[in-house]
């Protein structure tokens, strides 16, 4: 770990004569950048939120810009970002990679199969797109239909690959089409990345692929890296970058990078918005020092479906994100006017911001089919058809905040059964029943 701090060190001293804005950082969280000699002083430098890089990432540049190269994200995690790069900094990735593909006897120009939302594939209209420099073959993301699978299929066994490697939706997609084939594509391992994964997912891509699931964790900003070993441990990369875990309030933490190459555009203290749960304990069986990490919990992209059946995976979207900005809005207005109406006690909404529900209580406190029978009812009369307020993306503020005006009204007459101790009168029929059996 002294090398992680000599080049803490270093990076602050390359931030702090550079740029008006980490002077002014640094006077105004009071720390003076030359007390800062261990790692134990790193947490007094105050964190820096993803949405001040997002706003001027211009002024996080210590070196002309000229000589870096911008990226920017897909967006995995919402919206994009943009960063500089130093092309020591890309030497520097392209090393931690390679030693980790090392560990499951990949070369070091080990031939990939990539797999990612967006690719040059796409924008070419080609399926498949060599880069033989970086030894890589961009398979398109978005037409692993059972069509086009002869084709893509033929180009990777022509490529003859050593790995294949993207985002675990569009490689699970490229595995499910190849199991309803009856095919196999073995390789030496599956690099998967910039999504959670399931162990149906693992299961699926190792009957397929007849390799070891090798999950990859980084950023466009390259804060912080982490990977599977062979025994499944999840390794960060400390001479890579420094890792913090913050704690946050649902056992979970938030992992913030301060990475330990990029001197063009050093990011002290980055918050990812990437979580993860606890730390196994004790040392890895797979012998390495490096320390562990929990499962990414923080990060999770599906497939949607078109309309013409095709899955795709599409994360550069930001749906998630709208989805959660939309659930946010509508639970936060029902709480609001339930709890102006005086009902909130009786109809709870609960659930993920996405995927909210919500539950009808009596004058008692219990479950009732009958009072959930008569928000149903006054919610029809609004126009809402509403057996849960799960939200789609594609309803706009405007609906949201039609439904919130509806169950306001809704709660009036929720408030007037309760004072009755009598849904009955406002049911308009008999009470609802759930369809689903219930197994305990
Ligand atoms: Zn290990």
């Amino acid at each position: 770990m002294c090398a992680a701090v000599t080049s803490s060190r270093a990076a602050q001293t390359r931030a702090k004569p550079n740029r008006v804005m980490y002077r002014r950082g640094f006077a105004e969280s009071g720390v003076d950048p030359a007390s800062i000699r261990t790692l134990d002083d790193l947490p007094r430098l105050p964190l820096l939120d993803r949405r001040a890089v997002m706003a001027a990432p211009r002024d996080f540049a210590v070196q002309p810009l000229r000589l870096m190269w911008p990226s920017r994200s897909s967006g995995t995690s919402g919206q994009p970002i943009t960063v500089y790069r130093t092309p020591g900094s890309s030497a520097f990735e392209q090393a931690a990679l390679q030693r980790q593909w090392g560990w499951f006897g990949l070369p070091r120009d080990a031939r990939r199969v990539v797999l990612r939302g967006s690719s040059i594939a796409v924008d070419r209209g080609v399926l498949t797109h060599e880069i033989p420099g970086d030894h890589q073959l961009l398979v398109s993301s978005f037409h692993p239909t059972p069509e086009a699978l002869p084709e893509i299929l033929r180009a990777i066994r022509a490529f003859r690959p050593h790995a294949v490697e993207g985002w675990t939706s569009s490689l699970t997609l490229l595995a499910a089409r190849l199991r309803d084939a009856g095919e196999r594509l073995p390789v030496q391992a599956v690099i998967t990345s910039s999504e959670t994964i399931s162990t149906l997912q693992r299961e699926l891509m190792s009957a397929v692929f007849q390799a070891p699931i090798v999950d990859h964790y980084g950023q466009t900003e390259r804060v912080a890296m982490a990977s599977n070993c062979e025994a499944g441990g999840y390794h960060v990369f400390p001479d890579y970058g420094i890792v913090e875990l913050l704690p946050m309030a649902d056992g979970r933490a938030e992992i913030v990078g301060t990475p330990l190459h990029n001197w063009g555009f050093p990011l002290l203290r980055y918050r990812t918005g990437d979580f993860v749960g606890p730390a196994p304990s004790g040392p890895c069986p797979c012998g390495r020092a490096f320390p562990r990490l929990g499962a990414v919990a923080g990060r999770s992209e599906d497939a949607f479906v078109a309309s013409d059946g095709r899955l795709i995976p599409l994360p550069s979207e930001g749906i998630t994100q709208r989805l959660h900005e939309l659930g946010n809005r509508l639970a936060t207005g029902i709480r609001q006017v339930t709890t102006d109406l005086g009902v909130a006690d009786h109809l709870q909404i609960r659930g993920r911001a996405s995927n909210l529900v919500f539950a009808t209580l009596d004058p008692d406190g219990k479950p009732s089919q009958p009072y959930r029978t008569l928000l149903l009812r006054q919610l029809l009369t609004g126009g809402i058809i509403g057996p849960s307020f799960v939200v789609s993306a594609a309803l706009t503020n405007t609906d949201i905040d039609h439904t919130i005006d509806v169950v306001a009204h809704a709660c009036t007459v929720y408030k007037k059964a309760l004072d009755a101790g009598d849904p009955t009168p406002w049911m308009g029929g008999r009470p609802v029943k759930p369809v689903f059996r219930r197994y305990v």
